[in-house]
């Protein structure tokens, strides 16, 4: 069993939150194991709690239609949430809870070593953009390391503002940009480096 489906089965039966008392079946996360793209939702809803499964209910069909115009299938990206319960009547989540689930999806993160990550929301874009607007900064790439931190409005959101929805599109078609821009720091990371002196000479 890898590692991954050890932290799924304690997910599973995680009862460290209230959330765990309302639920019907916890979140997870799915995805390939060595996904270079990470997705992060907020939280499931009502669909996704029936089903143990993220982003199956209407959100999680504008997901799959987004990725497919960019050419990307959903089995070939990791889709996560910020916590892995359903916030009774879809309400957000609070403070205690996202930070009582922030170690599992730390753990999913450090086993997945995506490249990309895509935040949905504001919930997972406060992990990486503490205190942000998102109004502001969604489709603004922040590169922190050989990792692109990429935030977003949340599809949800966008299905009810039109307005929303035009800057996702917008968004979400520099992906396949993002990618290559992976590709060639990806290379740059495989050169060798010069010797000290060589690159002291430089300048
Ligand atoms: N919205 C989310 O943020 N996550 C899901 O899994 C479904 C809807």
């Amino acid at each position: 069993m890898s590692e991954l489906t050890e932290l799924y089965d304690q997910v599973r039966v995680c009862e460290k939150c209230q959330l765990s008392q309302s639920r019907t079946l916890a979140v997870p996360g799915e995805g390939p194991e060595d996904a270079r793209i990470l997705f992060i939702g907020e939280a499931p809803g009502f669909h996704e709690d029936r089903q143990g499964r993220p982003f199956v209910g209407a959100a999680g069909q504008y997901l799959n239609e987004l990725l497919a115009k960019i050419g990307l299938r959903r089995e070939e990206v990791y889709i996560a949430n910020v916590i892995k319960c359903r916030p009774p009547g879809n309400r957000d989540p609070l403070p205690d809870e996202i930070a009582t689930c922030r170690p599992y999806l730390d753990r999913q993160i450090e086993l997945i070593r995506p490249r990309l990550v895509v935040t949905l929301g504001r919930f997972s874009m406060e992990r990486y953009f503490p205190g942000a607007s998102i109004s502001r900064i969604h489709g603004q790439p922040k590169r922190v390391g050989s990792i692109i931190y990429y935030p977003m409005f949340h599809p949800a959101a966008a299905l009810h503002q039109p307005r929303w929805k035009t800057l996702l599109d917008e968004d979400f078609a520099r992906i396949p940009g993002l990618l290559e821009q992976l590709e060639q720091i990806e290379e740059e990371e495989e050169q060798p480096r010069p010797p000290q002196a060589e690159q002291l000479s430089l300048f």
